[in-house]
C-alpha cells in the first residue's frame, strides 16, 4: 500500500512510546482505504507500519517499525508471546491480548478454557482479519473464536456492530474455575467479551481481607464474582444489583459451588445505601464495583458526584475494623481524581479511613504509562480502624 505521511510531531508520538498518530498530525493519506501500512516522514523517511483507519481520529497505530511483511506468521509470533507473558494465571478465563499493552493496538483476544473471544477495534485491524484468525488458531489452538465487535469504539472507526463466529464452536454459557471457585460466563451475550475478567485479582484481593464470620455487603454485584470470593469467609453476603436477569445467574454461581450465604437483592444501589444509611445497618465487607458514571468527559463532574456520594455513604454504614474495596473503570476518572474523591468522602464521613492498597486491573490487562488509554481500572482498599 501506499505510504501515509505524518508530522514531525505525529512522528514524536512514536518516539515517545505511544502507538497512536492522529489526524492532525496525518500529512498525506493518498489511499484511503483502511489496511496496514507503511508510514514516513514528509520526505519518505520511513518510521514503521501500522493500521490506518481512514474515517477515524487515530488515523495510525503502530504496528512494527521493521518492514517485515505483517502476515499469519506475524499476528502467530506476537500473540504467543503475549500469552507466554501471562503463565501461571490460578483461573481458566483470562486475557491474553490487552491490545497497545500488548504492543498490538485495537486487539483484545480473551480465554474462556479451549474457547477464545477476540474483538478487533480498529478498521485498520479489520483487513488483517483472516491473518489474526490464523495467528489465534496457531498460537493458542482453540475449540472456537469468536468475535465480539459489538464495542461501542468500533463506530468511530465507520465499523458495524456484529457478533460472529470466525472458527470452530463456542457455546452460549462457558463455566470458568477461578481461584477454586466456578462462574457462568456468556460469551456471546456477557457484558465485555463475556465477564470482568479486569478485576480477578482484586477478587481475590477482597476475599483475602473479607472478614471472617463477618456481614458483607457487594454493590453492582452483576453476576455476583465478587460476592462468591467474599461468601467463603462472611457470614452472610448481600449482593445488589438493579438487574433481575444479572442476580438471576448471580444466584445460579452460587448454586453452582454450594454457597447458600449469598441474599440476592434488586434495588438501586444509590437508595439502599441511604436506606441502610438510615437504618444503621453495619458491614464489615463492602464491595462497591459500579459501571462506568463517566462514560464520557462531558459527564464527568455528574459521575464525580455519583461517585463521592456512594463511597460516602459506604464509608458511614461500614463497621469499626471493617474493610471496603471501592473501584472505578471510568476512564477520565484518573487515579489522582479517585484518589482525592476518596479522600474528600472520608473527611465527610468524618470516619478515619486507612489506605491498605491501590490496585489496578489484573496483571493481564497491562497498562503501560506511556498510553494512558490501556489504563481505566482503580480500585483501592481501605479500612475504617476499630
Ligand atoms: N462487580 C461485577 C461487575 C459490575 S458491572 C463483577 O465483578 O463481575 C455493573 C453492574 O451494576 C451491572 O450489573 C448493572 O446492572 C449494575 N447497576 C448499574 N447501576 C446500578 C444501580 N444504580 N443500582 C444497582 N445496580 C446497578
Amino acid at each position: 500500500m501506499t505510504a501515509v505521511k505524518v508530522t514531525a510531531r505525529g512522528a514524536e508520538r512514536w518516539k515517545q512510546g505511544h502507538p497512536w498518530i492522529y489526524r492532525s498530525d496525518v500529512a498525506d493519506e493518498p489511499d484511503k482505504t483502511p489496511g496496514i501500512v507503511p508510514v514516513t516522514d514528509r520526505k519518505g523517511k520511513f518510521f514503521g507500519q501500522a493500521l490506518y483507519s481512514p474515517k477515524s481520529e487515530i488515523r495510525l497505530r503502530l504496528l512494527t517499525r521493521g518492514k517485515e511483511p505483517i502476515d499469519a506468521t506475524w499476528w502467530t509470533e506476537r500473540i504467543a508471546a503475549a500469552a507466554q507473558r501471562r503463565n501461571g494465571i490460578g483461573a481458566s478465563a483470562w486475557r491474553v491480548v490487552h491490545a497497545e499493552g500488548d504492543g498490538l493496538p485495537s486487539l483484545i483476544i480473551d480465554r474462556y478454557g479451549p474457547w477464545i473471544v477476540a474483538q478487533l477495534l480498529s478498521a485498520g485491524l479489520e483487513t488483517a482479519r483472516a491473518d489474526v484468525v490464523a495467528g489465534i488458531t496457531a498460537a493458542l489452538a482453540p475449540d472456537g473464536i469468536l468475535f465480539r465487535n459489538d464495542a461501542g469504539v468500533r463506530r468511530h472507526e465507520g465499523l458495524p456492530a456484529e457478533v460472529v463466529l470466525a472458527f470452530g464452536q463456542v457455546p452460549e454459557v462457558v463455566e470458568v474455575v477461578e481461584d477454586g471457585l466456578k462462574y457462568l460466563a456468556a460469551p456471546w451475550s456477557g457484558q465485555k467479551t463475556g465477564a470482568f475478567l479486569d478485576q480477578r485479582e482484586n477478587r481475590l484481593l477482597v476475599g483475602q481481607h473479607t472478614r471472617a464470620g463477618g456481614r458483607a455487603l457487594d454493590l453492582f454485584t452483576y453476576h455476583g464474582s465478587f460476592a462468591l470470593h467474599v461468601a467463603r469467609k462472611a457470614k452472610t453476603v448481600l449482593a445488589v444489583d438493579q438487574s433481575t436477569e444479572a442476580l438471576s445467574r448471580g444466584g445460579e454461581n452460587a448454586q453452582l459451588n454450594g454457597i447458600t450465604n449469598i441474599e440476592w437483592r434488586e434495588a438501586n444501589a444509590f437508595d439502599l445505601l441511604r436506606e441502610l444509611e438510615r437504618r444503621r445497618e453495619q458491614f464489615d465487607t463492602i464491595v462497591l464495583d459500579p459501571p462506568a458514571f463517566a462514560k464520557t468527559k462531558a459527564n464527568l463532574e455528574r459521575a464525580l458526584g455519583g461517585y463521592k456520594e456512594i463511597n460516602l455513604r459506604a464509608m458511614k454504614i461500614l463497621a469499626p475494623g471493617g474493610v471496603l474495596f471501592t473501584s472505578s473503570c471510568s476512564y477520565h476518572v484518573s487515579r489522582d481524581l479517585f484518589h482525592a474523591l476518596l479522600a474528600d468522602a472520608a473527611r465527610d464521613s468524618g470516619r478515619r479511613m486507612q489506605f491498605l492498597a491501590a490496585t489496578g486491573a489484573a496483571s493481564d490487562h497491562p497498562e503501560l504509562l506511556n498510553v494512558p488509554e490501556t489504563g481505566y481500572l482503580k480500585g483501592v482498599l481501605l479500612t475504617a480502624p476499630a
